[in-house]
């Protein structure tokens, strides 16, 4: 099932759908409120005609950094004993087609293509018995973009992670997905940048949700970056980002350089 976040062009109107061919059909609810309904509604609009959103609107973007040991290693980490969380602030959050601005503050910033865990229920400390992928309501693309001279300045993540524009998500939501084996992928301009899949992830998904929900109450809504592969790079005024998981699809964005 493809789901997604659209407008109506016609009456102006935001909701969620499910994607089946080249048609959207509405979903009643609210995936944020908990109440998003996977029984489609009419009506429908063409595909083409529908204005795509970033597909959820989340309370939190928790990430995970080093998750994989070739990309650690590029930047010279040590990998963590246990998963190495920080956030993303939710005014990053931009859609398929929407543009990646490079803030003036920045010399270097790169992109990083990831697999993206969308919740679906409510969860907190997940206990040992709990399957952690049954709160997931599925997966999409995510790419963290990061200002890596000023994550490196500022010793800790919040600013370099976090410019409005740094967290391109979508195009939308795939569910009933395998996650342990998927090709992840970044091109720029075409180019293959990043290639990796997530068996090669130091913690899989599942022991991420698990670990993530020790700490803090997941939503209905919220996103779990699950790190990216080697292959990091910058991104230039012009460029063509494209972000793509293994049966979800394709993230493409473009960047732009901000006028100061
Ligand atoms: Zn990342």
């Amino acid at each position: 099932m493809k789901i997604c976040r659209y407008t109506d062009p016609e009456t102006q109107r935001t909701a969620f759908g499910v994607i089946e061919g080249e048609t959207v059909f509405g979903l009643e609810g609210d995936l944020s409120a908990g109440n998003l309904s996977l029984e489609r509604s009419e009506p429908s609009i063409r595909l083409s005609d529908a204005r795509l959103l970033p597909p959820v609107a989340p309370s939190k973007i928790v990430c995970v950094g080093r998750n994989y040991r070739e990309h650690a290693a590029e930047l010279g980490n040590e990998m963590p004993p246990e998963p190495l969380l920080f956030l993303k602030a939710p005014s990053t959050l931009i859609g398929d087609g929407d543009v990646i601005e490079l803030p003036a503050q920045s010399q270097r910033v790169e992109h990083e293509g990831e697999l993206a865990v969308v919740i679906g229920r409510r969860c907190k400390r997940i206990a040992e018995d709990e399957d952690p992928l049954s709160y997931v309501l599925g997966y999409t693309c995510l790419n963290d973009v990061t200002a890596r001279d000023l994550q490196r300045k500022d010793v800790q993540f919040t600013r370099g992670k976090s410019f409005d524009t740094f967290c391109p998500v979508g195009p939308y939501i795939v569910s009933g997905l395998d996650p342990t084996d998927l090709k992840v992928e970044t091109r720029v301009n075409g180019q293959v940048r990043q290639s990796g899949r997530t068996n090669a992830m130091a913690f899989p998904v599942a022991h991420l949700i698990r670990y993530i929900s020790h700490a803090m109450t997941l939503e209905p809504g919220d996103l779990i970056a699950t790190g990216t592969p080697a292959g990091v790079g910058p991104l230039q005024d012009g460029d063509v980002c494209e972000v793509e998981v293994e049966g979800v699809g394709v993230l493409r964005n473009t960047v732009r350089a901000s006028v100061r």
